[in-house]
């Protein structure tokens, strides 16, 4: 839940790192961290991904996917189990996640641990003291109370499941995230779950291939290898992978373009595949025309009835609208929450937003836009698709060139054309067709 201090806890943790380097804009866009803890002797790696901001989980909760072996749980102390915080739990406990509670801000004089006990008892977890088995630390992030008991439970955890990987073979695992850099193209940060992913290798994801040009971690170090649990960021992709996207990476092209080929059937035959929420917003994050997903709460259930029937007169050729829910009732935290897991914009109709949700809407830059009148939320949604479509240009061409030979320079590459018809002008667009 917003504010429960699961930032402050990661950046603790970084922190406590002895020999850490400080951690470079890289870090930021993996949105993973990886700390090396001393644990009787031993150096344990650990890597943390950053959820629910993450924007993968909620394409991995649609599809069922698991990138996590432990699940940490952050609440406070001070406010208790919130409607997020169960949703979370749900989530964790649906993906049979083994689930270690963190009880946070024990500093603040009104910390009441006893009592987060007794409220996380309704969901089934019960701590290990009171006959459970889900392990409960009181931490306090601010201060840095008890964080090394926290880590050094997540070591416990993860041996009493004896979650072991192979580092040899081809590697496969799950795309996090995905976007496109300016000087490297289509990049993916990914996160190795068996064997090692090496420079060099043929990889896909979906419909998505690459061969791996180059590899980041999550220090922003240049990297030739990737073991299992490590968060890399690579280049080379044809295009962009979904988040949430399973990878494989094989020894030889013509073995990845089948498994491509079979991919692109299989979203021809299901596009509904590619239709999920999280999944139309990392396209509608990764292409200029994308969709546009609203979240609707209303007054009575007839207007939430009305609102949807006129949205689905709108034209969609251009833009695709998807009303993720509609329902009556105030805008609370939770709907915040979900409209920032799923790239949302809420749309509140007669009603008001309750205690939280506007800093909550804030805090997550979260647009919620608040109406009396129906037509000026329809009205509202004609220019939310015009903000996407944009002016639309004609072509016109201007000439026509062979490539001769491309050379690296710096960066970028350099193409030597031989012009077959018309000009070719400074500041004109081109577009390059290969095999027809
Ligand atoms: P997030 O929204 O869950 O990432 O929460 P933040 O890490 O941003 O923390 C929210 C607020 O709670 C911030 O003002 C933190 O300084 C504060 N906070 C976080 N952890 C603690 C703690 O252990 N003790 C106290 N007193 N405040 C904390």
């Amino acid at each position: 839940h917003v504010d429960h201090g699961k930032t402050t806890l990661l950046d603790k943790i970084r922190k406590t790192q002895t020999a850490q380097k400080e951690a470079g804009g890289i870090t930021q866009k993996i949105g993973a961290y990886e700390v090396e803890i001393q644990y009787k002797d031993q150096f344990k790696k650990l890597t943390f991904l950053d959820t629910p901001g993450h924007e993968a989980f909620s394409g991995m909760r649609s599809r069922g996917v698991q990138v996590t072996d432990i699940a940490i749980l952050v609440v406070a102390a001070d406010d208790g189990v919130k409607p997020q915080t169960v949703e979370a739990i749900r989530y964790i406990q649906s993906a049979n996640v083994p689930i270690i509670v963190a009880i946070n801000k024990i500093d603040k004089e009104n910390a009441d641990i006893e009592n987060i006990k007794q409220q996380l008892t309704q969901y089934n977890l019960i701590p290990e003291n009171w006959g459970g088995d889900t392990p409960m630390v009181p931490i306090s992030a601010m201060k840095g109370t008890n964080v090394d008991n926290l880590l050094e439970m997540i070591v416990l955890v993860s041996e009493i499941q004896d979650l072991k990987a192979n580092p040899n073979g081809t590697a496969q695992g799950t795309i996090l995230e995905a976007h496109l850099d300016r000087a490297k193209g289509a990049v993916a940060t990914l996160i190795v779950q068996n064997g090692t992913l090496r420079i060099g290798d043929i990889l896909t994801a979906g419909t998505s291939m690459a061969k791996i040009r180059g590899m980041v971690n999550s220090f922003g170090d240049k990297v030739t290898e990737c073991l299992p649990s490590s968060p890399v960021l690579i280049w080379g992709l044809s295009k962009l992978p979904l988040s949430g996207e399973h990878f494989e990476t094989f020894e030889d092209e013509k073995q990845a373009k089948i498994a491509l080929q079979k991919a692109q059937e299989a979203s021809k035959e299901n596009p509904t595949i590619i239709n999920t929420i999280s999944e139309s917003y990392s396209l509608s994050n990764s292409s200029s025309k994308g969709g546009i997903n609203l979240i609707v709460k209303t007054d009575i259930q007839g207007s939430a009835e009305a609102i949807i029937n006129s949205i689905n007169k709108i034209h969609q050729e251009k833009v695709q609208i998807k009303v993720l829910y509609a329902f009556p009732g105030e805008v609370t935290e939770t709907d915040i929450d979900f409209a920032d897991t799923s790239g949302a914009t809420v749309l509140a109709f007669n009603t008001s937003l309750a205690t939280g949700a506007r800093k909550a809407a804030r805090h997550l830059n979260v647009t919620v836009k608040e109406y009396d009148v129906i037509y000026d939320l329809l009205d509202d949604i004609e220019r939310m698709i015009d903000a996407i479509t944009g002016p639309e240009y004609d072509q016109k061409r201007l000439g026509e060139a062979i490539v001769q030979g491309v050379f690296p320079l710096a960066k970028s590459f350099v193409a030597g054309l031989k012009e077959i018809e018309g000009k070719i002008t400074k500041d004109a667009y081109i577009e390059v067709i290969r095999n027809e």
